[in-house]
């Protein structure tokens, strides 16, 4: 069974997630633990925790991912956001490790001005402050290939490979691969041959066995553009076919495809593009 989903909201309670996964037949999903767009975080009750395992349970759905708050910014080279951020993140992976979801996915950060090197010494000194602070636990941050607005980081696969190899626990970190961010960072993917390259590329630099999360978007910005704006599957720049290489791809059988398309509080958009990506995929 492909892990086939989108990013979903928990309006009502983290539970609810798994209603809607139901409705629109995702086989994984990705949520928010906590509003993204605040530092605070009410703490998880011991209910909502049950409730939450509970419809994991009955829904049989495998696998979820946490999406990290957009506030976060581990590389800023300002000491009152960098420690801000350490400890929100410190809280975002104990709500994952209470919910027993393996995977946070986290934006780097920007160096705002400091620098691509100084950026990089942040998010490696934040890294290995939250697995300090965090020994045992199993939730591991994915750190995401971001598109490289502004001074953003983890643009290139070779920034990411830095930051993970910096740190003293790199086992506790993986990647996650977003279509847009790729495409308009200026990875070209979208014929088998530059696929098959790109892929190479990031085995060579990070290796393929960090790769844990897939974020499937096209993209209304072209190659190289360092503009990030998600469009519907088919709709953007990166078209169809390529979606289809990275789903019928033999690596890639256990991780998780999710979406995140531009999309209302109606589910309408999130069927329309599962329902192409599913078409897209090889009968086995
Ligand atoms: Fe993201
Ligand atoms: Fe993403
Ligand atoms: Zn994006």
């Amino acid at each position: 069974m492909l892990l086939l989903g989108a990013h979903l909201s928990t309006s009502g309670g983290i539970a609810t997630a798994f209603e809607r996964a139901t409705a629109i037949n995702c086989t994984a999903f990705q949520i928010f633990s906590k509003s993204n767009r605040q530092w605070k975080a009410n703490p998880l009750n011991p209910a909502e925790i049950e409730q939450y395992h509970q419809r994991q349970t009955e829904t049989g759905i495998p696998l979820v991912v946490c999406h990290a708050t957009y506030l976060l910014n581990i590389a800023s080279s300002d000491e009152t956001i960098w420690h801000k951020s350490v400890g929100a993140l410190v809280v975002e992976l104990q709500r994952c490790e209470l919910l027993k979801i393996p995977y946070l996915v986290l934006h780097p950060g920007a160096h705002t001005g400091s620098g691509i090197e100084a950026g990089i010494a942040r998010v490696i000194t934040a890294l290995d402050t939250v697995h300090d602070r965090l020994p045992d636990y199993h939730v591991k941050i994915a750190l995401e290939i971001m598109a490289g607005q502004g001074s953003t980081m983890g643009s290139t696969f070779g920034e990411i490979a830095t930051m993970i190899n910096g740190c003293r626990q790199s086992e506790r970190v993986a990647v996650c691969f977003d279509t847009c961010h790729a495409l308009v960072a200026g990875y070209e993917f979208r014929t088998v041959e530059s696929y098959q390259a790109m892929l190479n590329e990031f085995e060579r630099t990070i290796g393929l066995a960090r790769l844990k999360v897939i974020h499937l978007n096209d993209s209304h910005k072209n190659l190289g553009s360092r503009v990030d704006r998600h469009a519907h599957i088919g709709e953007g720049c990166i078209g169809l076919d390529p979606f289809g290489y990275f789903l019928n791809d033999e690596r890639f059988k256990e991780i998780p495809f999710l979406l995140e398309t531009p999309k209302n509080d109606d589910p309408a958009d999130d069927i329309r593009n599962l329902e192409k990506l599913r078409g897209l995929i090889a009968p086995s």
